[in-house]
């Protein structure tokens, strides 16, 4: 380990808007942060479209380019934003560890999580057999192969929603197929989806098998309320029910719910482990907004500088 190690001030894992406001942050109180990117740089924004309720953007901002101003701003100040993804860690010791695409550990005393969460997926098998064969979880990423083509998406929520909204725009039609008799998403998202002329909405209808071919996805069959099966033919399946915080090498260390989302401490980013801090979607089982992410992301970079300051008295 000592051969390949280096020593950072502050340690920043993950690159959603938590993360680059701890960089802002971070930077401009000197602690020279350096920022692991992840496997997806810039988090889940970079799937979305339009980012309609960010304060400062009265006409609105795409996701992508959000977050390539905010990794304008973390670097301007400093930040050492590199590409690489955490591994491992070790937070035993009084100094913590970091290992950074299984081959480089560097070693800290202040670690900020902001690792988020990840889209999950139904976990029927044919869901697996065509994954990327028609079965997507980011519909701004695949929706262009379906231009003109018949699509379904499922989920309930303001993501599943806006997934059908998106695709309604490039595709023939959209079903979105909801397991409840009800929309759990904001009530704008649910008008716009309502009145969108080609989404037709499917309610209490529950996924049983995507059906395909050689070539990809051509169908999929529901169960409706009565138990009956409903079939539709599709040329694309897209998946929008939830996300699963990014939290599996940080276990059984730093405490989490039963879901796997850190705990911290009421009114701050502390988690249970001292100089280990967690910011954004990572930490939040609840609100899961840009804004909210952001606004974590400072506590943690002031909760970071203020532990380093008292370390180092
Ligand atoms: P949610 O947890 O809000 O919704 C998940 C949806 O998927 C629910 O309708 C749920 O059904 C359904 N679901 C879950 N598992 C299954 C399954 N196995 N089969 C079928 N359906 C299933 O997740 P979202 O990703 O939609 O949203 C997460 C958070 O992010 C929310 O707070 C949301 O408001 C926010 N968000 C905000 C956006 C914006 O402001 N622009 C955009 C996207 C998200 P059920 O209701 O039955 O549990």
């Amino acid at each position: 380990m000592s051969e390949n190690i280096e020593r950072v001030k502050c340690l920043i894992i993950g690159s959603g808007p938590a993360g680059y406001t701890a960089a802002i942050y971070a930077a401009r109180a000197n602690l020279a942060p350096v920022l692991y990117e992840g496997l997806q740089p810039g988090g889940q924004l970079t799937t979305t479209t339009e980012v309609e309720n960010f304060p400062g953007y009265p006409e609105g901002v795409t996701g992508p380019a959000m977050m390539e101003d905010l990794k304008k701003q973390a670097i301007r100040y400093g930040t050492d934003v590199r590409f690489g993804y955490a591994t491992k860690v070790d937070f035993s010791g009084n100094t913590h560890k970091v290992l950074v695409d299984d081959e480089k550990w560097l070693e800290t005393d202040a670690v900020i999580i902001a690792t988020g969460a990840t889209a999950k997926y139904l976990g029927i098998p044919s869901e697996e057999k065509y994954k990327g064969f028609g079965v997507s979880a980011c519909a701004t990423c695949d929706g262009f192969f379906f231009r003109g083509k018949v699509v379904a998406v499922v989920g309930g929520g303001d993501t599943a929603c806006e997934e059908a909204t998106y695709l309604s725009g490039l595709c023939k039609k959209v079903y979105l197929i909801v397991r409840k008799n009800f929309l759990r998403a904001s009530k704008a998202m649910q008008q716009r989806t309502m009145n969108t002329a080609n989404i037709e909405v499917l309610f209490e209808h529950a996924t049983k098998e995507i059906t395909g071919n050689d070539l990809g996805v051509t169908g999929v069959t529901l169960t409706n309320s009565k138990g009956e099966e409903v079939k539709l033919n599709i040329d694309g399946f897209f998946v929008a029910i939830g996300h699963q915080p990014n939290t599996d090498i940080f276990k059984p260390v730093v405490k989490m719910d039963e879901i796997g989302y850190i705990l911290t401490e009421p009114g701050s980013s502390r988690t249970n482990v001292p100089g280990v801090f967690a910011c954004g979607d990572v930490q939040d089982r609840i609100y899961r907004q840009a804004i909210t992410a952001a606004g974590s992301g400072c506590m943690a970079a002031l909760d970071s500088e203020k532990y380093l300051a008292e370390l180092h008295h």
